[in-house]
């Protein structure tokens, strides 16, 4: 007999017990009929350091199931490493990536999946059709951000991206062969390159529970994107290095023919102050990003990993 393709789902959950239940009953649900009752399929929870009963949840599910799964690492790790401590345990032949709050609609699954079978793509990715409901000074600021980081790095990201979609084994093996520590999953997804197609839904709030990301959150979150794909903004210092180095000696050459013709050689001491403690910044602005990117490569370079595995009920 002919085995089985298999779909593998994998969820990161940071303090998620109220959603859990409901997003296992949904997504049992989607696989009861239609295509994907074809399929085999497990769910890969991974708990990455819930402080509430979200493990224990879990437990029980799997315990009453034999294609629930879990993986709990030994703290919280952030959602990128959740991602991809789940990625690097999933053994399906498609593996589709969600969150735990339902905001990831998993009837989607079924069109998703239909699309890589009879279109040949490798990955069905998804985005929210548009920002409603968002402050509007995050979408401003989410806007600024896309077109910063697509103006100056190759990846090519999309706005309104959600980390939902849908892998070939292929797609995500690549995708865990990149082991570096600072993981921006969205650059990631897109470096690996393949055929991706895109499908639009209208944003969901989430079931329950609470969304981790505060703005502070993000505003680090997207610098760290930008550093991780990106070394225009060190070629930027040099940049202005030289534009300031230029109008300085264009000045210097104005104030010794001004001294040698007129004399007068000690008025203007305020706007010296100025523009010293402008250069002043602008070159702590420098040192800033210089530090950036060192501080990323330090990361780098300790090798540390990615997530530390407490407990789970795969077998290996
Ligand atoms: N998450 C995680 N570790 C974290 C933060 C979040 O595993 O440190 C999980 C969370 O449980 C959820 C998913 O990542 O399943 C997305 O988080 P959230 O819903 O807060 O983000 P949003 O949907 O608002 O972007
Ligand atoms: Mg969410």
């Amino acid at each position: 007999m002919e085995e089985k393709l298999r779909m593998t789902i994998v969820v990161p959950c940071f303090n998620e017990q109220e959603s859990i239940r409901l997003f296992h009953d949904e997504v049992e649900r989607t696989f009861c009929s239609g295509p994907l009752s074809e399929l085999d399929h497990n769910i890969l929870f991974v708990n990455d350091g819930s402080s509430d009963d979200t493990l224990l949840i879990i437990k029980q599910l799997a315990k009453n199931s034999d294609n629930i799964e879990y993986i709990s690492l030994s703290r919280n790790f952030g959602k990128e490493a959740a991602i991809f401590a789940g990625l690097e345990n999933s053994t399906g032949d498609f593996v589709a990536l969600m969150d735990a709050d339902l905001q990831d609609p998993p009837n989607l699954l079924e069109k998703m999946f239909l699309t890589i079978v009879n279109e040949g793509f490798d990955c069905v990715a998804t985005k929210r059709s548009s920002r409603k409901g968002e402050p509007l000074i995050r979408s401003w600021f989410a806007m600024f951000f896309y077109k910063i980081i697509n103006s100056i790095s190759k990846i090519n990201l999309v706005d309104g991206a959600r980390d939902f979609r849908l892998m070939t084994r292929q797609m995500v093996d690549s995708i865990v062969s990149l082991r570096e520590y600072n993981r921006f999953s969205k650059g990631l997804f897109s470096w690996v390159g393949f055929n991706v197609k895109w499908i639009e839904y209208e944003n969901i709030e989430r079931i329950a529970g609470k969304t981790k990301w505060s703005f502070w959150g993000l505003f680090l979150y997207s610098v760290d994107g930008i550093i991780a794909f990106s070394a225009v903004p060190l070629a930027l210092s040099s940049f202005l290095g030289v534009l300031i180095s230029f109008f300085s000696l264009l000045g210097i050459i104005f104030i010794v023919v001004k001294t040698v013709i007129f004399g007068d050689p000690v008025t203007g001491w305020p706007s010296l102050v100025t523009i010293v403690s402008f250069i002043g910044g602008l070159q702590l602005l420098c040192l800033g990003i210089i530090g950036q990117y060192l501080a990323k490569t330090y990361m780098e370079t300790k090798d540390r990993p990615i997530y530390i595995l407490k407990e789970t009920s795969l077998k290996k």
